[in-house]
C-alpha cells in the first residue's frame, strides 16, 4: 500500500516537524493549513527538494465542516487518498481564568480542536483499509487542567482523549489503528498565542527533564504509531512531557 498523510495544522511547529518526519520515510505529504500560505508553500518546496516525495498544502479551515468534505476531495484529486492522518491542529486563546471566559471563545476552541478531529477522521476513515492509521494529538493538559491559563483548551484536549479511546474501538476490528500523543512543553509559536511566546522557558525549572521538548521529539512518536512497527498498538497514549 502506498503511503499518504494528512496532517491537520501541518504548516508551522509540531505538524510541520511530523509532515518532514513521515516523509523522510516516503510518505507523500498533504499539508493543512489556514491562513499563513507562506509558511505552508515554503514547507512544500522544502520537502519536495530534500525527501523527493509528493507533497501539497491545501488551505482549509478544519472546524467547517463544507472545508473539510472539500479538503478530503482535493487531496483525492491532487495527491491520493489519505491512509494516514494526524489530527494535529490545536488553537489556544489568551490565558485567563474560566471566570472570563466567554461562549465564542469557548466554542471556537472546542469546533477547532475537537469538532475538526471528529470531521477529520470521519472523511478519512471512508477512504481508509485495514492498514491504514490515525494519531490525535492531545496534551498533557488533560491531566492538568490549564487553571489561570486555559481551561478551555485543556477541557477540548480531554475530550480528544475520550474521542481517541472510543474511535479506536469502533475501528479495531477493521484494521484501523487509533492512538493518541500528549506532548507536554514544546518549543513552538502556539505560546505566543496564549499571550506568553517564553512560555516554554519560564516553566522550564518546573518540568522533571528541567527543559522543553522539541517538535521533532513529538514527531518521532507520532510516525512510530502510525507506522507497521506499532501494528498491535490502538487506543494508547504516548505522554511526551518530560516526565510530567
Ligand atoms: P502551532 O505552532 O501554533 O501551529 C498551529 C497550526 O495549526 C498552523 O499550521 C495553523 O495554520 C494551523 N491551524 C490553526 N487553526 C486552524 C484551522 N482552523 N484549520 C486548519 N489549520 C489551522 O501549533 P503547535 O504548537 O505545533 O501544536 C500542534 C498540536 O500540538 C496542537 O493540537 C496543540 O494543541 C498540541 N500541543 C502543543 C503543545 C506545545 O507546547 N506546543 C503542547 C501540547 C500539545 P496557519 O498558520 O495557516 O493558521
Amino acid at each position: 500500500m502506498g503511503k499518504t498523510a494528512l496532517i491537520t495544522g501541518g504548516s508551522r511547529g509540531i505538524g510541520a516537524a511530523t509532515a518532514k518526519y513521515l516523509a523522510a520515510r516516503g510518505y507523500g505529504i498533504c499539508i493543512n493549513y489556514h491562513t499563513n500560505e507562506q509558511a505552508a508553500q515554503t514547507l512544500v518546496t522544502q520537502i519536495k527538494s530534500e525527501f523527493q516525495v509528493p507533497c501539497i498544502a491545501l488551505r482549509a479551515d478544519v472546524s467547517d465542516e463544507a472545508q473539510v468534505v472539500r479538503l478530503f476531495a482535493d487531496m483525492d484529486e491532487q495527491l491520493a487518498p489519505v491512509t494516514h492522518l494526524v489530527n494535529n491542529v490545536g488553537v489556544l486563546f489568551k490565558q485567563m481564568t474560566v471566570s472570563d471566559m466567554d461562549a465564542e471563545r469557548i466554542n471556537k476552541t472546542l469546533a477547532t480542536n475537537v469538532t475538526s478531529y471528529f470531521l477529520c477522521s470521519r472523511e478519512a476513515i471512508k477512504r481508509m483499509q485495514p492498514g491504514c492509521a490515525i494519531v490525535n494529538v492531545s496534551s498533557v493538559a488533560s491531566r492538568t487542567g490549564s487553571p489561570g491559563e486555559y481551561v478551555d483548551y485543556a477541557a477540548s484536549k480531554g475530550a480528544v482523549d475520550v474521542f481517541t479511546r472510543g474511535l479506536s474501538l469502533e475501528l479495531a476490528g477493521k484494521g484501523i489503528r487509533v492512538n493518541c500523543v500528549r506532548p507536554g512543553f514544546i518549543y513552538t509559536d502556539i505560546h505566543a498565542d496564549g499571550g506568553e511566546p517564553g512560555r516554554v522557558d519560564r516553566v522550564s525549572g518546573q518540568i522533571p527533564m528541567l527543559r522543553g521538548g522539541q517538535p521533532e521529539e513529538v514527531a518521532s512518536a507520532i510516525a512510530w504509531l502510525l507506522s507497521d512497527e506499532a501494528s498491535y498498538v490502538t487506543g494508547s497514549f504516548i505522554d511526551l512531557a518530560g516526565g510530567r
